[in-house]
């Protein structure tokens, strides 16, 4: 839980993520037919229709305050150009990066901050941006910590959550997709820097998952 007030959005259908599975046989196309990519698991329509729903609900809850968007580097970055647009209100933007140490495929919860804000956040309302949420730790560490800056209030908008993969309640204001707990590449999100400019999500087949420890 945040140590701050948390507006609750009023769409409630922008709060909780849309399910989001595998689709058999729906594999990426010319230019994107590489092999070590599966299943789309979430076509570029949809992720932008989805914006659309959440960049509509923070323009109403935020109507007379306008949020700090803060973007979690360098996964988020495509998220949050399209968030921003997608929100009727002028917006601020800073952002950060952190690297999350642990196995290939799991962090540990020790975060290290990388690259830190530019901006003041008391008195800001703030809106953390991420690209994905798989066990919650990453996302519990920059909350304690941007908490401790004495905001106004602080909410977390990500774009995707794995399912079940969390031992503790995520609390999250806005989301996109539950999506299968598999590793995913696509807009934003990379396999050592690469694939972050597909324009949809989709499952990474070949060999194992990068380590976690560099900067998302
Ligand atoms: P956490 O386990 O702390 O919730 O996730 C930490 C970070 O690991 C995420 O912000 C993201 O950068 C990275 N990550 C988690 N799952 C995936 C995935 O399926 N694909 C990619 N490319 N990165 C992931």
């Amino acid at each position: 839980m945040s140590a701050v007030a948390d507006p609750r959005p009023d769409d409630e259908s922008a709060r909780v993520g849309i399910p989001a599975a595998r689709r058999p046989g729906m594999r990426p196309e010319a230019p994107w037919d590489d092999p070590a990519l599966g299943d789309i698991i979430v076509p570029a329509g949809e992720l932008q229709d989805r914006i659309a729903v959440l960049g509509a609900a923070i323009t109403a809850d935020y109507a007379r305050r306008p949020p700090l968007l803060v973007g979690v580097l360098k996964g988020a970055c495509i998220f949050l150009s399209d968030l921003a647009r997608a929100i009727a209100l002028p917006v601020e933007m800073d952002f950060m990066a952190v690297s999350s140490y642990g196995t290939a495929t799991r962090t540990s919860g020790v975060v290290r901050i990388v690259k830190d804000l530019d901006l003041d956040l008391s008195g800001r309302h703030v809106l953390i941006v991420e690209d994905i949420v798989d066990s919650g730790l990453t996302l519990s560490f920059l909350r304690r910590n941007l908490a401790a800056r004495h905001p106004a209030s602080l909410s977390v908008c990500a774009l995707l959550v794995k399912e079940g993969l969390q031992s503790t309640p995520l609390d999250l204001s806005y989301e996109g997709f539950r999506i299968p707990p598999e590793f995913v590449v696509g807009y934003g999100l990379d396999v050592a820097e690469r694939y972050r400019n597909l324009p949809f999500i989709c499952e990474y087949l070949e060999g194992e998952p990068p380590d976690v420890a560099a900067p998302s």
